[in-house]
């Protein structure tokens, strides 16, 4: 089974892990729930007309759970690819291993900087599909636009780099639309 590692749990981090879990990717996130959604509330989320971003992230982080991703408290200290392989070192000294790496840990871009990633004025450079210069990793969210930060922003760049690396594992492009039930 194809292995993803999430570091960050803001909208960005937990966007891209729904669609991932949610497609069959063993899914894991790393997250502090330390997220700045818990200063704001969203009158600009479309489809939520007014949302406390606390009750947001609580929403959230039970969706990615209910379908099917773990979510682990604590700091991903470091990433490293070995070959085809990413190792994410986790605070508690465990080495945790993936075929794709999402980071999403907003505005510090700690781990973007240690991997040595290109950065622009905005923040870490990305392609379009938030593809960041090392084969099978990417960055999302806040990192990338630092002064220009919005959640629905940040949550749609993380389902963007998913369904990027859905297409990868597909081989063709993914469009993961679901319909309702015929009664
Ligand atoms: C006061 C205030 C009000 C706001 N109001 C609005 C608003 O009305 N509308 C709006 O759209 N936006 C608003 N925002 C902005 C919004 O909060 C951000 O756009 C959004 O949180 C960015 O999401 P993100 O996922 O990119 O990053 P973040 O939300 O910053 O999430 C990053 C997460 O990753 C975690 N993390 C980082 N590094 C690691 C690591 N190494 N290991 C594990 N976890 C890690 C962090 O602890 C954090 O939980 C507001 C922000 C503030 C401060």
């Amino acid at each position: 089974m194809t292995k993803a590692i999430v570091i960050g749990d803001g909208p960005a981090g937990l966007s891209a892990a729904l669609f991932l879990a949610k497609n069959g990717v063993e899914t894991t996130v790393f997250g502090q729930d330390n997220t700045a959604m818990h200063y704001a509330e969203l009158h600009n989320y479309l489809g939520i007309p007014v949302i406390g971003g606390t009750e947001f992230q609580e929403i959230a982080r039970r969706q990615v759970r209910d379908k099917g991703a773990t979510l682990l408290s604590g700091e991903a200290t470091a990433v490293h690819k070995d070959g085809e392989t990413f190792r994410v070192t986790a605070a508690d000294g465990n080495t945790h291993e993936a075929d794709y790496v999402v980071i999403a840990e907003g505005k510090s871009a700690r781990l973007a900087k240690a991997l040595g990633l290109a950065m622009n004025e905005d923040g870490v450079t990305v392609d379009r599909n938030y593809r960041a210069g090392i084969d099978g990793l990417y960055v999302v969210g806040r990192a990338t636009r630092t002064g220009r930060s919005q959640a629905i922003i940040s949550a749609g760049q993380g389902g963007t780099a998913a369904i990027d690396i859905l297409s990868r594992l597909k081989g063709a492009d993914v469009r993961d639309f679901d319909e309702p039930a015929n009664e």
